[in-house]
């Protein structure tokens, strides 16, 4: 960055330095056109001033002013015959009236032309002049001289374009320090905004809120890796109570059937939470859906019912289904996990007897799925962090009935994932309903298909 504005700023103080000096060197080169212009017409005016009224007087006394390498004079009659030339033999010279500084001159009194002379191999500007006799008073200067004279002033130009260019390399090192200090100085953890340029503001509220996020992210992990510490370790340590008790001789040989059957239901909750820290630590791993497809969820529901269902009748708890095929864009895995923990709830903390009432299906604009229990309900408290991990309302019954605390956070997890909306009504002693809406299957796009093909490509 530190050099692309140091460049960019050279090159253009660069390019300003060279258009300018360009730009003074044109008008320079017509000033001193001009300047050569005006000289010659007063030169040739104060000539016509001291001239005679006859042609032979004429003559002699241009005869007099002699030659010059640079101003040429010459005196033409109105018939366009040279009488005098300072540079050329007038009877060598062809009529001049075709000259269109001497039409000009004939028809208005003076007359002027800028051409190139063959004889000379030269630029001249002509200038001519009626006398009072009729007869025409023409000078001519090369202008190449001009041109030499304005040359003159290029080696200072080049002088002053190389001075300016190395006091804009050494101010661009200034400038380019400066502008990056404040940049530099930010402390990315705390910016200090009162000293940051405004343009930056929107860039480091992104950093400041990114930094959150993942202060966030890994305060979770903590706690998450610490509850799941935690949660492991109550059901091993009853095992090797249990184990080591067996091991003294401390159990009644009646009793070892009891302490067997201690020892494999801790060992089926271990097995229980470790099934689901797996699947949450698959779902963190993955930030989307990987492999959406066109899944029916009415479909994945009535597998979800059938496959519950002896859990529930168990109890005598009774599943009614109402609903419809609908489709969504989603995982079918995740989507398995989603209706499997919610209804398994709906079992779990419900009472003997109970209902559970499962509707899924088109509901608006968007695709639902509902479950509704008329079990224990949840207190309004406690109603926003059931989804947090290892949440549980009453941990002993949690327990009791096979909770680990994690199946709602898969349920959050797999709706964030599908871009699904939750919502959870609950009445204490009266029941639960947990909706969860979907958006609805669309094909996807032409562009959305080409750009899965472009990102599998690279
Ligand atoms: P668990 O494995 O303990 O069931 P969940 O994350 O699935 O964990 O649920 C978190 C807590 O929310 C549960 O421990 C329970 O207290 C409460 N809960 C969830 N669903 C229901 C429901 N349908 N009725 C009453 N309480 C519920």
């Amino acid at each position: 960055m530190r050099k692309k504005i140091y460049r960019t700023i050279c090159s253009i103080v660069t390019a300003v330095v060279i258009l300018s000096v360009l730009m003074m060197f044109g008008v320079y080169c017509n000033r001193i056109y001009k300047i050569a212009r005006s000289d010659l017409k007063l030169q040739t005016e104060t000539i016509a001033m001291y001239m005679g009224t006859d042609s032979d007087k004429e003559v002699a006394e241009l005869a007099f002013l002699g030659s010059s390498d640079d101003l040429r004079i010459t005196l033409i009659t109105p018939e366009g015959e040279v009488l005098f030339d300072n540079m050329a033999s007038p009877e060598e010279m062809e009529n001049h009236l075709e000259r269109p500084e001497i039409i000009s001159a004939i028809e208005t009194g003076s007359g002027e032309s800028r051409r190139r002379s063959e004889t000379i191999e030269s630029e001249i500007y002509y200038y001519a002049l009626r006398l009072e006799n009729g007869n025409i008073l023409r000078a001519a200067r090369r202008m190449d001289s001009t041109v030499i004279l304005a040359l003159q002033a290029v080696p200072f130009m080049l002088a002053a374009i190389v001075l300016v260019i190395i006091a804009a390399m050494f101010i661009a090192e200034r400038l380019t320090v400066n502008i990056m200090r404040p940049i530099n100085e930010i402390d990315l953890d705390n910016p200090d905004y009162s000293v940051m340029y405004e343009e930056l503001r929107p860039l480091f509220d992104r950093i400041t809120e990114k930094n959150r996020e993942m202060e966030l992210a890994e305060r979770i992990r903590r706690e998450f890796s610490a509850n799941v510490s935690h949660e492991l370790r109550t059901p091993l340590t009853a095992i090797s109570g249990y184990a080591q008790m067996i091991e003294n001789g401390m159990v009644r040989p009646d009793d070892i059937q009891e302490f067997g059957h201690r020892i494999a239901s801790e060992s089926d909750r271990l097995i229980l939470l470790i099934n689901d820290i797996i699947r949450l630590s698959r779902l963190d791993e993955s930030d989307g859906i990987d492999t959406a497809q066109r899944v029916n969820l009415s479909e994945i529901v009535r597998g979800t019912i059938s496959r519950l269902e002896p859990l529930a009748t168990k109890r005598g708890i009774h599943i009614f289904y109402s609903g419809e095929d609908a489709y969504i864009n989603g995982n079918p895995t995740m989507i398995q996990e989603l209706a499997g923990n919610i209804i398994d709830n709906a079992i779990k903390y419900n009472k003997d007897k109970g209902e559970v009432r499962v509707f899924s299906g088109m509901n608006g604009s968007g695709v639902e799925l509902s479950v509704k229990d008329t079990g224990i309900g949840i207190p309004e408290e406690d109603l926003d962090r059931i989804f947090e991990r290892f949440y549980r309302v009453d941990k002993s019954h949690s327990k009791t009935v096979g909770g680990t605390g994690l199946g709602l956070s898969i349920v959050k997890h797999a709706a964030i994932c599908h871009g699904a909306t939750i919502s959870v009504k609950s009445t204490l002693g009266i029941g639960t309903q947990i909706t969860v809406v979907f958006k609805p299957y669309h094909e996807p796009s032409i562009e959305s298909e080409e750009k899965k093909e472009n990102e599998e490509a690279e």
